[in-house]
């Protein structure tokens, strides 16, 4: 008991919850200490759907883990935001990921960054030292924080948004359709580009669903925003968003999530064709 009653609220199942976290949270300390080791990005490619051919890559996060194996950030991303190790971990993403694209010279580079990292006062310091340290155009980097990350940030974020836009650094709304916003808000803030919610995505072969998607992507379109569709998984998903005028595209039925080297393999295959 907290002297709050919070106690009576603690059901066994918030309890498994509790030390589970802890138990991330320890383990996660060890593996920053030495991030290289069991640390890894993948990288999804973004394809152009005039041309077809890759134009961007998301990096995204994997932690090796010792015993439980490949683990995805779902399940450690909050634990990281609520203990303070989220600010360690973002550089070293956004590092590992400005080095492995040094060897990919014209794509586009996304990183998904948390608000409680853009929020701290070195952020945009770091972000401006690495692509120095790296030798990589700011312009090729993106960085994309959530719908709902953006509709709630502080004044902090919108600050280090605008900084990083006067870098040259761009900005991706991600998830967009899950928190709620409207398209008429979306103008006020400081974004180049709107990723459709694969939930959305999914329901393209519903009437409602089409129609959702088609209006996001003319009011985008209309107001000068670029558009990634992702967790595309079919060929009718597809054509359904190269019909609507949609710009990009990402997901399984193109490309999973693939290690540096089957990226730089990729791209070779791609140079040829
Ligand atoms: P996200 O930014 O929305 O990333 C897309 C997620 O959808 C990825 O999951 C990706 O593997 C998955 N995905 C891609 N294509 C498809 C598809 O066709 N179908 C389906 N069902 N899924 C698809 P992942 O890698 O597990 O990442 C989950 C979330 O964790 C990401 O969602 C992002 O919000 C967060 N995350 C990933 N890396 C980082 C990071 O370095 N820093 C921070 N702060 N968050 C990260
Ligand atoms: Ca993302
Ligand atoms: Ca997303
Ligand atoms: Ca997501």
């Amino acid at each position: 008991m907290d002297g709050r009653g919070r106690y009576a609220f603690f059901t066994p199942n918030m309890d498994e919850d509790v030390r589970q976290r802890e138990t991330i949270n320890r383990e996660l300390r060890v593996a920053l200490a030495d991030c290289d080791s069991q640390l890894r990005l993948h990288y999804q490619p973004v394809y152009l759907l005039a041309t077809g051919r890759v134009v961007a890559v998301e990096a995204l996060l994997r932690w090796e883990h010792p015993e439980n194996g490949l683990v995805t950030p779902d399940a450690f991303i909050r634990t990281a935001e609520e203990t303070g190790h989220i600010e360690v971990l973002g550089n070293w993403v956004l590092r590992k990921a400005m080095n492995d694209a040094r060897a990919w010279p014209d794509l586009r580079i996304s990183v998904n960054v948390s608000p409680i990292q853009v929020r701290s006062r070195l952020f945009v310091t770091t972000v401006r030292r690495i692509l120095q340290e790296t030798d990589i155009a700011p312009s090729r980097l993106e960085i994309e924080l959530t719908e709902t990350a953006l509709m709630s940030a502080s004044l902090e974020v919108t600050e280090a948004l605008h900084s990083l836009r006067e870098l040259g650094v761009t900005c991706a709304l991600d998830d967009f359709g899950t928190g709620y916003s409207s398209l008429s808000h979306i103008r006020d803030i400081a974004v180049d580009r709107i990723k459709i919610d694969r939930s959305f995505v999914n329901a393209v072969d519903t009437v409602p669903g089409a129609a959702l998607v088609e209006a996001i992507v003319s009011l985008a379109s209309a107001n000068g925003l670029h558009l990634t569709a992702e967790g595309v998984e079919t060929r009718a998903q597809l054509d359904f968003l190269r019909r609507v005028g949609c710009h990009e595209v990402q997901g399984y039925f193109m490309a999973q999530p693939l290690a540096a080297e089957a990226v730089t393999e990729l791209l070779q295959g791609q140079r040829g064709s």
